[in-house]
């Protein structure tokens, strides 16, 4: 077992069961639409309603009154006509590309250009997202607490902007696990997870976390005053 092994363990220990982000295609367009700038409670509750609508299908979506599908997205927080306005796009998309789900399934390069102007609401992390847990490829989606848990876990240097970082990050994670969809699907819910609850930007709450022990970040925190980086980024912008 390898150390990055060893550490999801510890936190599945730690945390139990977690969900993960819908495997239907369409479903997880939805869910990414409606976790762009909203709390996992949110979404949840915004997502709920379109399940009782019955639109999480294409085609059902596209014949939905407008009205109805305000109210069950506006559950979800502010930005409801920008979320509406990305629905109609996968709404379109799919219309359009009824090979969709056989496209993500192609090889990574080819998988995420037939996602472009799709996943702008989560950014790259979403398009890997959408790889992962609909494409069944075993790639990491690299989101802001991902990057920063798995980075203080010494996974990844930073790089000259984002992007760059998060390649170092899948490239660290990639030496240390199976390379299976399995394998990644549960790295990155345990990471992400983490990085949301104790592996905070701001003031990360070390003395609780199970990883404690085999921490270089820990030991930078501390070194630097114990404090975490300050600059902190709202949880929302998480994803
Ligand atoms: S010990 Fe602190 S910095 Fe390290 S993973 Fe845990 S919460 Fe994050």
């Amino acid at each position: 077992m390898t150390r990055l092994e060893h550490l999801l363990t510890a936190l599945r220990k730690h945390y139990g069961p977690l969900p993960e982000p819908p495997s239907d295609l369409f479903t997880l367009f939805v869910w990414e639409t409606l976790s762009w700038h909203a709390t996992p409670k949110k979404r949840d509750a915004a997502l709920a309603a379109l399940e009782r609508l019955r639109v999480l299908t294409p085609t059902a979506m596209g014949r939905a009154p407008h009205a109805k599908l305000d109210a069950a997205v506006a559950a979800a927080g502010p930005y409801a006509e920008q979320r509406l306005k990305a629905l109609r796009r996968v709404v379109d998309a799919f219309r359009e590309r009824p090979d969709f789900p056989t496209a993500i399934r192609a090889p990574v390069p080819a998988a995420l250009k037939s996602l472009k102007g799709l996943t702008q609401m989560g950014g790259d992390s979403g398009a890997y997202r959408v790889l992962l847990f609909a494409g069944d490829h075993p790639v990491l989606p690299v989101s802001a607490s991902v990057d920063r848990t798995a980075r203080r876990l010494g996974y990844g240097v930073p790089g000259r902007d984002f992007k760059q970082t998060a390649k170092n990050v899948r490239e660290a994670v990639a030496s240390e696990l199976p390379p299976t969809s399995d394998a990644y699907r549960q790295a990155y819910v345990y990471l992400a997870h983490h990085g949301l609850t104790l592996c905070k930007q701001a003031d990360p709450e070390c003395p609780s976390c199970p990883l404690k022990r085999d921490c270089p970040g820990r030991k930078a925190l501390f070194a630097s005053g114990g404090s975490g980086d300050r600059a902190a980024r709202s949880p929302l912008e998480e994803m």
